[in-house]
């Protein structure tokens, strides 16, 4: 561990919303951030221009901050390394550029993109042979390195001279001179990883257009930002060895770096937005919670020892670490997911559960009167799956004018006999004790029964006036959870008014 302070970065392209994939990136820096008391950066790597869509940054911090992981510097936040935004930073890309061409780290390359193809061409027909030729008659011979960038001369052009068609305006890229030895990744869950110098080959540093490539904006980006660690997913491995060189020629400190395990779809291959990366806006429509998804996403690689599955945000903080970070693939399992939502969601107080669940009833226009939702919610708690199962639970104790009519009319429709049986339950029921399910279930039906009434008789008017519905839960836990005075108002007869006046005022 480096003695600098932790500061780890999350890096996505703006080009939509954040998805499984991406979010377990921003889990795994951030819990790292934390553990350690770092900070943890978003910077928004937009250079690849064509992809971007307008809205993702706002859409990328509203995800982080769904799932608890508010960086503390980024676009719309602040700090001390800005800009966040890898476009605005483009000046200091070309400078590092041109200081690498000064020292003669890096050189121009005036190849034209037809004779990059046709290199490309030669060596793919060669099989995956690193040295690339020039072309057979293309007048170019090969430097001492040409590997798989530059087929050309220009590596070993006078820089004067490649200084001097650059100023008359001739088409170039600058690409870094690699060396033709070893490169060592020391990475922090993989080990040692070696590359072969000629395999990385000349990397284009800035683009004919002037624009930085990925792998220069990253180094240049996360050496001004001080990142001290590098957490991102293992398709970004190959980079790494040209990072390295970066780092180095730049005078840098080299960050630690650590790649996390390919996440694979059910259906095998890599997991991506195209297969079938749930987007995080769809994980939270589908109500799951976003600690069981901080949860279940830790897992995709780390595991906290022994069998221990579900942890707690601050359990996490405290204990994830990359040394029980594997380097094995690890598949998306959306069952697995789903049964931790089931279970934080039961270990979740009465009012946190109320208030995550209310958003989902509103949307559904299920109206709990305010002093009923705490024990609604817990009634319903033992059948939810996930937030977005509340309100079908609660929409059989709090149906809605409209339904509790309909009930109505239909009691109406089925005699005198359904009106009296509701009649002889009211008066019983004004002052029984105690509330409770099991309790009242037993005063229905003894009530019920002295009166003459049993079975489908007794059920069918309560529950309609109860509930509107000819089907439903127990109709005890209907009575303990509407509670005795909107039991009774309900028993009373179809409620009058609109649905504010029957709730206790205003909408919840
Ligand atoms: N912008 C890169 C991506 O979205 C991440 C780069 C990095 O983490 O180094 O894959």
């Amino acid at each position: 561990m480096p003695d600098a302070p932790i500061r780890t970065r999350f890096a996505p392209s703006p080009t939509g919303r954040l998805h499984l994939g991406n979010l377990r990136i921003a889990v795994f820096n951030a819990l790292f951030a934390r553990r350690h008391g770092g900070q943890f950066v978003l910077r928004v790597e937009d250079t690849d221009t064509d992809r971007n869509l307008d809205g993702s940054v706002e859409g990328i911090l509203e995800d982080l901050a769904w799932a608890g992981l508010v960086p503390d510097e980024g676009p719309g936040i602040g700090g001390a390394y800005g800009p966040y935004v890898q476009s605005l930073r483009a000046p200091d890309h070309g400078a590092a550029a041109m200081r690498l061409l000064q020292e003669g780290a890096a050189y121009r390359c005036f190849c034209t993109p037809e004779e990059l193809e046709a290199a490309r061409e030669a060596q793919r027909s060669r099989g995956s042979g690193s040295r690339s030729e020039p072309a057979a008659g293309s007048g170019i011979e090969p430097g001492p390195m040409s590997g798989p960038g530059c087929p050309g001369g220009c590596r070993d052009a006078h820089p004067d001279e490649a200084d001097e068609r650059a100023r008359g305006g001739e088409p170039h890229t600058v690409r870094f001179r690699t060396p033709d030895s070893a490169i060592r990744v020391e990475d922090a869950i993989r080990g040692e990883v070696r590359f072969e110098g000629r395999d990385v080959g000349d990397f284009v540093l800035l683009r004919a257009d002037g624009r930085a490539t990925y792998n220069l904006a990253v180094v240049v980006d996360d050496a001004h930002m001080e990142i001290s660690h590098v957490i991102r997913g293992d398709g970004h491995l190959s980079n790494t060895p040209k990072h390295l060189l970066l780092f180095r020629a730049l005078g840098a400190p080299e960050p630690v770096f650590a790649h996390l395990p390919v996440v694979l779809s059910p259906e095998g291959g890599r997991l991506s937005k195209r297969s079938g990366s749930p987007g995080v806006d769809v994980l939270r429509r589908d109500g799951h919670l976003p600690r069981a998804v901080v949860n279940y996403l830790s897992l995709l690689g780390w595991s906290p020892g022994g069998d221990r599955e579900l942890l707690e945000f601050r359990e996490l903080v405290e204990e994830i670490d990359l040394e029980r970070t594997g380097a094995s693939p690890t598949t998306w399992d959306p069952a697995k997911l789903r049964w931790m939502t089931t279970e934080h969601l039961r270990r979740l107080s009465g009012e946190e559960l109320a208030r995550d669940v209310e958003p989902f009833l509103r949307r559904a226009g299920v109206t709990v009167p305010p002093a009923r939702l705490l024990p609604s919610v817990e009634r319903v708690r033992p059948r939810l799956e996930l937030l977005s199962d509340a309100p079908e639970e609660l929409r059989h104790l709090w149906p809605g004018v409209e339904v509790l009519r309909g009930g109505w009319e239909e009691v109406a429709g089925d005699g005198d006999d359904a009106r009296r049986a509701i009649q002889v339950i009211r008066k019983a029921l004004s002052s029984f004790e105690p509330w409770d399910s099991a309790s009242l279930g037993q005063e229905v039906r003894r009530v019920g029964g002295e009166a003459g009434f049993r079975g489908r008789s007794l059920f069918h008017p309560l529950r309609l006036a109860l509930s509107g519905r000819r089907s439903g839960p127990d109709l005890g836990d209907v009575l303990e959870g509407i509670g005795r005075d909107e039991a009774l108002r309900r028993l009373s007869g179809p409620p009058e008014g609109p649905e504010e006046d029957i709730t206790g005022g205003g909408r919840v």
